[in-house]
């Protein structure tokens, strides 16, 4: 997802509301009114059209408040329209003898050529005396909200530039354009806009080194710079002279073929970002102004088609360059400035206005048409010092009905074009703590999700087919990525029911506890296929909702007591794959008591796993469930050479998805780059299980392959990068090597440099405070230093934060009744166990850990008996490039320093 067309809100509504309209519940309009209503709001339109306020206060009753109309048409009856529409959202009945009165909500739209505003207005209308004969008048009038500063862009054909040697900087990123021409686009008088037309050059060199780790990965080099033909700027108008240096150009008349050039790519490039959907108010493109400082070039360049840079103030991570064609981040950091101002670390919350409280969910889908309606209500308490639009986030193919609020009546929203979000205009600044709820209505055309993990490299048919093809059972999954109900802009732990509808020969899996005496068959309506209800209820917080529909039979349930609870859990498959599903609820009860008993608490009183077919392996656990592709045995796809394939135990996978519950949803992550603490985590715990299941043998072979990929890909970039490790170049198991493999190794490092007791004291800490939160890397750490006693600050820096690998050469000999042991790190110095196991000629090995966390370490280890070698045990799983070389090392004999190494 492009997350450098972030918008800066410039919209305000500042209204001078009196009071908060509530919608009244009324009968409905009575029939002989509705056409003279209709006729009054077309009437409204004219006025409107016309900026004419004398015609407004003409329609005012005589028990109208004259000076509030006055302030009123002030504002929102301006002269120099050239296009008004006006809207009616709502129209309530209000109570009043004699005669008839109503209130009306309308959106207005003014366009004064190059810029618009819109406005919401509610209308009360009276009707004196009995009957139709009567005209409408006006009681009281107020504007609820109002969208200022849209404008229409375009491209200026009147005026051309020379440019030569103009350089266009921001942070990291020099835009030449050597020789070439220039056209602007203005409004109120400022330039926004440039399109830079000839020979010029891109230089992106961005500061830190992660970055330049991936600009290398992209391009070979630190700093990426390469010709482009073409590119469009955009930009606060206040910036223009600073940014455009007036020597570098030079005015001159207009070239018919340059203009057309100019303007093809302006209109190929300026709705790209900044552009809004105002439905049916304007079909026309509006767009918002960046911010001051803030600035996104669209750069074409010959080598790698469109580049975007982006300065983005409102984002956590300020500064961008994204590949449009491969759809690529590219480069993602926070500027200088944002560094200075918040430090290293980031919560994604802090960027959020609001915490959501809960969601009441109710929608009804329809899988054949991958279509769904919907209305969601959202309880949510503004976090931020106070707010005067609140963003949502809801795919772009929902169409949004309305947006309504218990306290403020009926609400105005538009969409940001080319992104899921939604700007819901508020009547008033709202201040911080303030609870709003909000109750949207949607509706449209949705595909489903896949499953996670679903970049694997296509191999042989596992079974040459002369099998029949089997055609999987259809399943449709809306989770995460999906944006299927409106939702905070960030994952944010929140309580939810959920209702569903759906084909009654369907069946549905959902977040939370299905509550009794669910699913429930509804009345067919018109001949209308038969249809049926769920309801889901989540009493504990979840990160985001899901839902997955597919014929399924439920397959088995099994219960595991726990102090004073129980968790139940269930198994549905596709009828087919009923026969795979018949032990399941049982190990997956084994694997839930397990987990249980390394962290004391199970988060989700139930747990479904949902067994889909599917033509490609994967799966998806939100709260409360997970999904499990099986694939067919005729799947061209399958599972070979991959991080995450472990041939040796197969219930490696369904381990790994329930640890999500703890660790995913249970403890979440507080920005992209802490996705191990999910991932890292769940594959540690299903090595674990492995451990308790199967015993060492396994858990080592497991260890060993985790450590390989670890190794192999660690000069992709550090642990921290999240998502973006191999991102680049489309290569998911890099990501999987390194936030999967190498975050589980990293936990076993911890587990043997700290002692079994410390660790598990230490997750348990972890998890009991990060319960139902967003945790870091630093959360982490600190409850690890709190059980163990040892600062860690290095350990993460180098294993989380950082690519390198320690080298280590190791050498030993035996002097006595002792083995000497000299460990030497090369290069960099990482907190890093090594696992040493003495083999006897007689009796059998001892394993020692030496925690190598200087330079140089010694030990003496004592032995007790014939020594046959001593083994450097590199399954152990330190992500570490280990030499044993001969005895005497050079410069070290007798050893340094000795110590007793503990058993
Ligand atoms: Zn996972």
């Amino acid at each position: 997802m492009p997350r450098v067309l972030a918008v800066v809100v410039v919209m305000l509504a500042l209204a001078g509301a009196t009071s908060a309209a509530q919608p009244v519940v009324q009968p409905p309009v009575d029939q002989p009114d509705a056409a003279s209503l209709d006729l009054f709001v077309r009437g409204l339109e004219s006025i409107l059209q016309r900026g004419d306020a004398n015609a407004f206060l003409a329609l005012l009753a005589t028990s109208a408040n004259r000076p509030r109309a006055n302030g009123f048409t002030s504002t929102e009856l301006l002269p120099g329209a050239s296009h008004a529409v006006v809207q009616e959202r709502d129209r309530q009945k209000l109570p009043m003898a004699p005669g008839a009165a109503y209130r009306l909500v309308v959106d207005t739209f003014t366009d004064f050529g190059t810029h618009a505003r819109i406005s919401t207005w509610r209308i009360d209308l009276a009707r004196p005396g009995e009957g139709a004969s009567g005209e409408w008048a006006i009681v009281d009038e107020e504007r609820i909200s109002s969208v200022e500063n849209i404008f229409r862009l375009t491209l200026k054909a009147t005026k051309q530039y020379a440019a030569r040697q103009l350089k266009i900087s921001a942070e990291d990123l020099d835009l030449t354009l050597t020789d070439g021409s220039m056209f602007v686009s203005e409004i109120d008088g400022g330039v926004t806009a440039l399109v830079l037309l000839g020979r010029g050059t891109l230089n992106f060199h961005p500061a830190p080194d992660t970055e330049k780790g991936q600009i290398r990965i992209f391009c070979g080099n630190d700093a990426l710079e390469t010709a482009f033909t073409a590119a469009f700027v955009r930009i606060n108008p206040n910036d223009f002279e600073s940014l455009v240096p007036a020597s570098q150009i030079r005015e001159v008349s207009v070239d018919a073929r340059e203009l057309r050039r100019a303007q093809d790519l302006f209109r190929d490039e300026s709705a790209k970002s900044f552009s809004i959907d105002l439905g049916d108010l304007s079909r026309d493109a509006w767009s918002l102004v960046p911010g001051a400082g803030d600035l996104v070039a669209e750069v074409r360049t010959r080598k790698y088609d469109t580049l975007t840079y982006a300065k983005s103030t409102s984002e956590a991570e300020d500064i961008t360059l994204f590949d449009r064609k491969r759809k690529h981040n590219v480069s993602l950091y926070a500027s200088r400035e944002k560094l200075a101002r918040r430090g290293p670390f980031y919560d994604e919350d802090d960027l959020a206005d609001y915490d959501v409280l809960d969601y009441d969910v109710d929608v009804n889908v329809f899988p054949d048409r991958q279509w769904l309606d919907g209305r969601a209500i959202l309880r949510l308490r503004v976090r931020s010092y106070g707010v005067a639009t609140l963003t949502l986030r809801l795919a772009e193919t929902l169409t949004v009905q309305s947006i309504g609020s218990r306290e403020y009546g009926r609400l105005f929203g538009v969409r940001v074009k080319n992104q899921n979000m939604v700007i819901v205009s508020l009547p008033t600044f709202v201040p911080k703590g303030t609870q709003i709820t909000l109750i949207v209505n949607y509706a449209g055309r949705l595909e489903p999700q896949a499953a996670d993990r679903e970049a694997l490299q296509v191999g042989q048919p596992a079974v040459e087919s002369d099998l029949p093809t089997l055609v999987a059972e259809k399943s449709y999954l809306y989770s995460n990525r999906s944006y299927w109900y409106p939702q905070s802009t960030v994952s944010d732990y929140a309580m939810a029911k959920i209702r569903v509808t759906v084909p009654a020969m369907m069946d549905c899996v959902a977040s939370g506890e299905l509550d009794p005496g669910f699913p429930l068959p509804l009345d067919a309506k018109d001949g209308a296929p038969p249809r049926k209800i769920y309801v889901f209820t989540a009493s504990r917080p979840l990160r985001y909702l899901a839902l997955v529909l597919s014929r399924f039979a439920r397959a088995e349930t099994a219960t595991i007591g726990l102090d004073g609870s129980a968790l139940h859990v269930s198994v549905e498959t596709n009828p087919r794959q009923a026969g795979r599903g018949h032990d399941l609820a049982e190990r997956a009860a084994d694997i839930a008591a397990f987990y249980e008993s390394l962290l004391g608490d199970v988060p989700y009183s139930s747990f479904t796993v949902a067994l889909v077919e599917s033509d490609l392996p994967g799966g998806h656990s939100p709260a409360y469930f997970a999904e499990l592709n099986q694939p067919l045995p005729t799947s061209p796809l399958v599972w070979r050479n991959d991080p995450a394939a472990f041939t040796g135990f197969p219930d490696f996978f369904l381990a790994h998805e329930m640890a999500h519950q703890w660790w995913g949803q249970a403890v979440g992550w507080r920005n992209y780059h802490e996705q191990w603490i999910s991932e890292g985590f769940a594959q540690y715990f299903a090595a674990l299980y492995a451990q308790h299941q199967r015993g060492n043998e396994v858990f080592e072979s497991i260890l060993r392959h985790m450590r390989r990929w670890a190794v192999d890909r660690s000069d992709q970039g550090p642990v921290y990068l999240g998502y973006r490790l191999g991102h680049v170049r489309d290569e998911s198991r890099v990501f999987r090597a390194l936030v999967y493999n190498k975050g589980a190794l990293v936990l076993h490092m911890l587990r043997r440099l700290i002692g079994d007791e410390a660790f598990f004291n230490g997750l348990r800490r972890f998890y009991r405070n990060e319960r139902f939160k967003k945790a870091g890397t630093e959360d982490l750490r600190a409850a690890m230093e709190a059980e163990s006693g040892q600062p860690l600050g290095r350990f993460f820096e180098k294993w989380i934060y950082g690519a390198t690998l320690p080298k280590l050469r190791v050498a030993w000999n035996v002097e006595g009744t002792s083995v000497v042991v000299h460990v030497e790190q090369v290069g960099e110095v990482f907190d890093v166990p090594l696992t040493m196991s003495v083999q006897y000629a007689d009796k059998k090995p001892a394993v020692v850990v030496i925690p190598v966390t200087d330079r140089i370490v010694d030990r003496r280890i004592p032995i007790a008996g014939a020594v046959r070698a001593v083994d450097v045990a590199r399954d152990d799983g330190p992500v570490a490039d280990v030499t044993v070389g001969k005895w005497p090392p050079p410069g070290v004999h007798p050893p340094a320093r000795t110590a007793q190494t503990p058993e």
